[in-house]
């Protein structure tokens, strides 16, 4: 135990922001780190991830930062015969507009540092979706319903338009985690079960770190500490007099066997981009609206539905999202799930994939859930840098992106720690952007804050 007592750097947290700050700390020589959590490592919200990936972001601030993940990524996959199984198959954003009603949307993205848009439309089309593991980035529009049939014959008919956003796929969280953590641990970082309670402070700043270790109380002394405590963020903050723009949204997945084989297990993730009313009969709109608890299921939906094979060729199973919820709550380690959450979602998709009705009546079990945080700010970006007092930083409000976004966060923060030279984008990623008078407009629509 005694070697734990100091350590250049502590580190609150080890889900993939941590274990990732960790990892890219030891690669720059810092290898005197602690990594204190109270849970196995990547057990919380990083266990819950949907473990995709995307350079389609709406500013360039977070397409810039994404590109880097994925090159880091990318990096590392060639590097460890891709260990944690990277895929770049595509987002499907699907839609039942019409290609001339997504003008605006478009004519954003071609002005953005995510690649070239290329329009696929029934006199030209020259689109093969088949295309993994290519280096192609940018989208390709499918601006015909005839082309998305073509391709994509599970999906209604109504789907007048489909974006193909190339530069994106899946990963495993969790290999990925795993193995930033092992090299982490080769370069000497240790890792500690124990729970924070305090932080401490003197006149240079960080003094150091009290935690509780089975019962027992320790105090590791450190002059730098990073929170990459998740949703708990904002109470570790605390015990620096810190405030955090930071908030937490429960949101949820669902995964079921696919038994009637109604997604073809090549499908990219595909995202429905509209709202909805889900689809009820008329017994059953009277017997909602008649029940105070239930009537927000009459309410509209919004888009961002999203479903996509899971596991390889053979596996049966494909996986539901949803983020329904706009409420934020204060967070639990266990938080609660919605009963009725696997039947709205697959209302909602069998909208824009009919085979899914077949599950409506008839569910297959086991139904496997996964609740967890999206921990944010309200313009949906990161905050990774100092956090207010001397050698204390801040890894955290990585929402619904922190599994693809790990590597660019913890080489960042890394580099902040350090002292190293700091990416264009650092200072917006910070919590400087708060004061800066020029700082991002916050976005309101989904599309616009990139929670698509
Ligand atoms: C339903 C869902 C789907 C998602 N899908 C995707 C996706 O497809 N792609 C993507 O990129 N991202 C996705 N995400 C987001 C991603 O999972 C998160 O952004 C990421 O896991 C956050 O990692 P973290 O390390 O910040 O937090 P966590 O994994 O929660 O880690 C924080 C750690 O801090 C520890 N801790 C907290 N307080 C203390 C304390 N006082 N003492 C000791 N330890 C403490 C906790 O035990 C925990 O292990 C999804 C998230 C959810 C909820």
């Amino acid at each position: 135990m005694k070697s734990f007592e100091k350590a250049d750097v502590v580190i609150c947290g080890a889900g993939s922001a941590g274990v990732a700050a960790a990892y890219f700390l030891a690669k720059r020589g810092i290898t005197d780190v602690l990594i204190i959590d109270k849970h196995p490592p990547l057990s919380q919200t990083s266990a819950k991830s949907g473990e995709n990936y995307r350079n389609w972001w709406p500013n360039n601030m977070m397409a810039r930062f994404m590109n880097r993940s994925i090159d880091i990524m990318e990096d590392l996959a060639k590097s460890t015969d891709n260990v944690f199984n990277m895929e770049q198959r595509g987002y499907l954003y699907v839609t039942e507009k019409p290609e001339n009603k997504l003008r605006d949307y478009l004519h954003h993205y071609s002005q953005l540092d995510v690649g070239a848009i290329r329009i696929h439309d029934d006199g030209k089309n020259d689109y093969a979706f088949l295309d993994s593991q290519s280096d192609l980035d940018g989208a390709d529009i499918l601006a015909h319903p005839s082309i998305v049939q073509e391709f994509f014959p599970h999906m209604s008919t109504n789907i007048q338009t489909a974006v193909h956003a190339r530069r994106a796929g899946s990963i495993s969280a969790q290999q990925l985690g795993i193995y930033l953590l092992e090299e982490a641990r080769k370069l000497s970082v240790r890792l500690l079960k124990g729970d924070v309670i305090a932080v401490k402070k003197d006149s240079q700043g960080i003094k150091a770190v009290d935690l509780v270790i089975d019962g027992t109380q320790r105090r590791i002394q450190t002059r730098s500490f990073i929170n990459a405590a998740g949703p708990f963020a904002p109470e570790v903050a605390s015990y620096l007099d810190v405030e955090l723009p930071i908030f937490s949204i429960l949101q949820q997945k669902i995964a079921i066997q696919d038994i009637h084989g109604v997604i073809p297990r090549e499908a990219p993730f595909t995202i429905f981009m509209d709202e909805q009313y889900l689809d009820w009969d008329e017994q059953e709109k009277k017997d909602l609206a008649s029940d105070e608890e239930f009537q927000w299921l009459l309410d509209k939906f919004p888009g961002g539905l999203h479903i996509k094979p899971e596991g390889g060729k053979d596996s049966p199973w494909i996986k539901l999202g949803w983020a329904i919820n706009r409420v934020a709550e204060e967070p639990l380690w266990e938080p609660d799930i919605t009963p009725e959450f696997p039947d709205i979602l697959l209302r909602g998709a069998a909208r824009f994939i009919p085979g899914l009705k077949a599950y409506l009546d008839k569910l297959p079990k086991p139904v496997v859930r996964y609740a967890g945080y999206y921990t944010k700010t309200k313009e949906n970006m990161p905050v990774i840098g100092p956090m207010g007092v001397d050698g204390a930083y801040i890894l955290s409000a990585l929402s619904g992106f922190g599994t693809m976004a790990s590597c660019a966060a913890g080489e960042l923060i890394a580099a902040w720690v350090a002292g190293d030279e700091l990416p264009e984008y650092a200072s917006q990623l910070s919590l400087e952007r708060y004061d800066s008078k020029t700082s991002m407009e916050t976005g309101t629509s989904l599309y616009q804050n990139g929670e698509l």
